[in-house]
């Protein structure tokens, strides 16, 4: 060694440090995937720089492969990993492991912005984003679990081969390597950590190996450890979606879905804005819940640039998209995220929402082009998690509504329709969505309520269980109109003209003329009509009967019960009877 020299940390990275090593993260495995994403960004900026191509960059070693080599030692109870990445000279080492919130990987964007911008040359910048660094933390965790970290780089353009020694307390030594140091060092950089004894456990092959395919398992460029290959997978995510071939998303389905059957849907896109995501999402073909299995767990995982920050991530979808499996990789995430920290949260909930919003268009558009799919193969298996989030999420209860498929008096072939489709049936005079509960078409066809929305040429949508009972309430309107309940007792029909029905319907015409009512559905005088209610609140008592009055709504039922305000107390009640039956 030569030319050495003791620096001290930046104040700032003092505390840091302090706080790294004692309560950054709980899980203190994660040092590795801070080191391997160090690695391969290091991996990545080389070739973004070699295939940048300018005439005067000159790669040393340009023949030594692309990849991170990690390696354990017993007798020294070290553990190195090593990349043949951009590597770093004397400078930079102080500027990037010296000092904080100046992250290298920032600097590296800032410069090649500037020149791109300069060399009107757009290609570069959209690599050079997959590289952006987020605050410097990741270097520092790895004194976590080692009492000495000593940092050997040599810069990709060749030059001096420094070393960086610390105990990450208060100061580091800066050296350079002589010339005839038989620990000479190739291109990129190489990271040995001395071990402190209560982490020795780390220096198993078979531990790292597991922690390896826990956080890095996606990285683009080979990780060996001992000389092994461990990362397999591609990152098929970040792959542009028009050269996947769909064997491939089905074996990465089956990889991280850990599923045997093809998936029903994939969603593979990327977007920029408001933040840069990339996304690789299933459907399967089936879900477990209605084998009566317990409610699923979010399937889902998070990562960045490759990097897995959480596994099965509850936060990145909302509940009712537990089905929902694979894939979220964004670059705008530090790898630390922490539920605590406000701006990681907000984060979240963007990333949330555009996932969200991009998976609803894309059964939006399944619904419309692949009506066959979407009605047959995806809305029998996946209606109820819509139905769940129209009651639980205001933010996309419009949007779902747009999903929801019905059976109604109108559709005889029994193919859904869509609320939309509805609407635009509406007769000119509707301003409301009247459906109806019953058990089956059959009883709702026969049910008496209906019959005077038939009679005015009215389509009711069938509604068949408590639930959807229940969603209907929950909905309360769409696109302006309210949806009613023809069990309710203030609807008022008389606004429709039934002339205009095709009059199949003779013999209620021809009635017309036997009392004052109009349409002549009133068969009792009136005060025979007060006897008959009388009887009623007599025989049911006043508690059970709110009031009772003649009507014109019905056509050849004698008398129906309707709803008021408790319409939807009764609704609740029907549902605890049937929901566990
Ligand atoms: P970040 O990766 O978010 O920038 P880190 O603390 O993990 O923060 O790393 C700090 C900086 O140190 C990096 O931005 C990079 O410039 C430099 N660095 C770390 N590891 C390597 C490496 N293996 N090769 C080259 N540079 C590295
Ligand atoms: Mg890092």
């Amino acid at each position: 060694l030569k030319n050495q020299k003791t620096l001290e940390f930046q104040a700032e990275t003092k505390q840091l440090l302090d706080i790294v090593t004692n309560s950054l993260y709980t899980d203190k495995e994660v040092f590795l995937r801070e080191l391997v994403s160090n690695a391969s960004d290091a991996l990545e900026k080389l070739r973004h720089l070699q295939s940048a191509g300018s005439k005067d960059l000159v790669v040393i070693d340009s023949d030594r492969p692309l990849q991170i080599t990690i390696t354990l030692d017993e007798v020294e109870s070290s553990l190195t990993i090593a990349d043949t990445g951009v590597g770093m000279t004397a400078d930079e080492l102080v500027e990037n492991l010296g000092t904080i919130a100046r992250s290298g990987s920032k600097n590296f964007i800032a410069q090649l912005e500037a020149e791109t911008s300069a060399n009107h040359h757009d290609a570069g910048l959209d690599i050079a984003r997959g590289i952006i660094g987020k605050f410097g933390v990741g270097f520092y965790s790895c004194f976590m679990v080692a009492d000495k970290v000593q940092v050997t780089t040599r810069p990709a353009r060749g030059g001096p081969i420094t070393v960086w020694t610390s105990d990450g307390t208060g100061t580091y030594e800066l050296a350079e390597l002589a010339d005839d140091d038989e620990t000479r060092q190739d291109r990129g950089t190489t990271i040995k950590l001395f071990l402190k004894e209560e982490y020795w456990s780390l220096l198993s092959e078979a531990k790292i190996q597991e922690i390896l395919t826990k956080y890095s398992n996606f990285v683009q460029f080979p990780i060996l450890l001992n000389g092994n290959r461990v990362n397999t997978v591609q990152a098929v995510w970040s792959m542009d979606p028009k050269e996947v071939e769909r064997d491939t998303y089905v074996d990465f389905y089956k990889y991280v879905a850990q599923a045997i059957d093809d998936p029903l849907e994939i969603l593979h896109f990327r977007a920029d804005a408001p933040l840069e995501v990339q996304a690789l999402l299933f459907i399967p073909s089936f879900h477990s819940e209605k084998y009566g299995m317990e409610r699923m767990d979010p399937g889902v995982s998070l990562y960045s640039r490759k990097v897995l920050i959480e596994s099965k991530s509850p936060d990145i979808l909302p509940d009712w998209l537990r089905f929902v499996k694979g894939v979220v990789d964004s670059e705008d995430l530090p790898l630390a995220i922490s539920r605590e920290k406000p701006q990681d949260s907000a984060l979240i909930a963007k990333l949330k929402r555009v996932l969200t919003r991009r998976f609803l268009s894309q059964l939006e558009k399944m619904a419309k082009k692949e009506s066959d799919k979407y009605l047959k193969e995806f809305y029998p298996e996946y209606n109820h998690f819509l139905k769940e989030g129209v009651c639980q999420d205001f933010e996309f209860q419009p949007t779902l509504a747009k999903l929801l498929r019905f059976e109604t008096n109108k559709n005889t072939s029994r193919n859904l329709v869509s609320l939309d489709e509805y609407i635009s049936n509406l007769r000119p005079e509707q301003d409301q969505i009247y459906y109806l509960t019953a058990p089956t078409r059959e009883a709702a066809a026969m049910s008496p309520y209906l019959e005077a929305f038939e009679r005015a040429n009215l389509e009711v949508i069938f509604v068949y269980t408590a639930i959807d009972d229940f969603v209907m309430a929950n909905l309360s309107t769409y696109e302006g109109r309210p949806l009613v309940s023809v069990e309710k007792s203030d609807i008022d029909l008389s606004k429709f003209d039934t002339k205009e029905k095709e009059d199949e319907d003779k013999d209620e015409t021809d009635d017309a003329n036997d009392g004052s009512s109009h349409d002549g559905s009133s068969k009792l005088s009136a005060t025979e009509a007060i006897d008959v209610c009388m009887w009623f609140k007599d025989t049911l008592g006043e508690n059970k009967v709110g009031s009772c009055r003649p009507s014109s709504r019905l056509v050849s039922s004698p008398a129906i019960v309707t709803d008021n305000e408790s319409g939807l107390m009764r609704r609740m009640m029907r549902m605890v009877d049937t929901s566990d039956g």
